[in-house]
């Protein structure tokens, strides 16, 4: 066992070198010991959660985001709130525990609006935590979605160097804002995520040895880790998807590092391969997210070409998902 596993086993900080190393270790060892240790923590049960797709309307320009501002050839669309509370109806008769609403930073789903969906989602289904992910905002913004019932929020930090940061970002979107809402968002008390992509343009192994030391010592609820998968309307469309061996590797860490975090087996890693779903749950992953939304709005929730979002992606497939779990022995909760 290399030293800085059995470090990494005793609950000791590793420094980035260390986490490079373990990056590059070959064989199987770090993959098995976090299924190990994510068996420990759940016992072989995955968590579904119910994703909704909100809407694909975006203020930001992220280069690698099919749903970005400057992509003039998306079809946009935004789900009423009638249309979301029939969705989680549909969620609760399938006996979804959590509802995930992500998407786009759009300016109509915010503020007194989005509060008050948030109240009534809470009111309907008191018993149903409810996840936000719908991008950066002010501190007040969060204090108030908390105050009215949403109790997780995901916001992927996408990456810790801020020199890698600009290369996926504009200018105005700033790492240093991304990080204070991140601090907001916990010290408000939510259960708070973080994550990035795997093989992103212009990341090299470094960046994700840096990224695994901040996760390392911010100690989030949840990580989100997929691979980078290119969409055709963005100009990073000629880059090559992250790998299925890194991005499970990535998992298998993140899971060493946060034994007890929730770590979902994305839709991307499911997306990139046939083999990732069951690669990231045997690594560690304990999450899968069946999607929810309106099926005739799936296809323009397009973050990258190739996007799975029917079949065990769905939660109308929720029973494909159950069997597929249970072939290699895990039952869904
Ligand atoms: N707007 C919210 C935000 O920025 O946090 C939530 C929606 S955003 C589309 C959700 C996540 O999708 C991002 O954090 C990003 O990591 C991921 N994503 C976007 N484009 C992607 C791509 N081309 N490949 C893989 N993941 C992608």
């Amino acid at each position: 066992m290399p030293t800085s596993l059995a470090k990494l086993l005793q609950c000791e900080l590793l420094e980035e070198h260390e986490f490079l190393e373990l990056l590059t270790y070959e064989g199987r060892e770090i993959e098995e010991t976090a299924g190990r240790v994510s068996v420990e923590h759940f016992g072989r049960e995955i968590k579904l959660r119910g994703l909704i797709e909100l809407s694909n309307y975006c203020r930001s320009d992220c280069y690698y985001c099919g749903i970005r501002a400057s992509n003039k050839a998306v079809d946009r669309y935004r789900l009423t709130k009638e249309e979301i509370l029939e969705v989680c109806s549909v969620g609760e008769g399938l006996g979804l525990g959590t509802f995930v609403l992500q998407g786009g930073e759009d300016p109509f789903w915010r503020g007194a609006r989005l509060v008050d969906l948030v109240q009534e989602l809470h009111r309907c289904y008191p018993k149903v935590v409810l996840t936000l992910s719908l991008g950066e905002m002010s501190r007040t913004e969060y204090q108030e979605l908390y105050d009215a019932g949403a109790r997780r929020y995901l916001l992927r930090h996408e990456t810790i160097d801020p020199l890698h940061f600009k290369q996926l970002h504009p200018p105005r979107q700033r790492i240093e804002h991304r990080i204070e809402a991140i601090h907001a968002l916990k010290e408000i008390g939510f259960e708070t995520g973080v994550g990035g992509m795997v093989g992103s343009p212009g990341q090299k192994l470094y960046h994700l040895a840096l990224d695994l030391a901040f996760i390392q010592r911010l100690q989030p609820a949840m990580i989100g880790i997929g691979p980078f998968l290119p969409h055709h309307d963005t100009p990073f469309r000629s880059y090559p998807s992250g790998s299925l061996e890194r991005t499970v590797r990535m998992v298998a860490l993140c899971r060493l590092i946060c034994p007890t975090a929730n770590i979902p087996a994305t839709t991307a890693v499911a997306s990139l391969s046939s083999e990732g779903r069951r690669q990231a749950i045997e690594a560690g992953a304990n999450v899968v997210m069946p999607n929810l939304s309106p099926p005739r709005f799936r296809k323009l929730y397009q973050l990258y070409d190739h996007k799975a979002s029917f079949g065990s992606e769905a939660a109308e497939g929720i029973e494909i998902l159950r069997r597929e779990l249970s072939s290699y022995g895990f039952t869904a909760k």
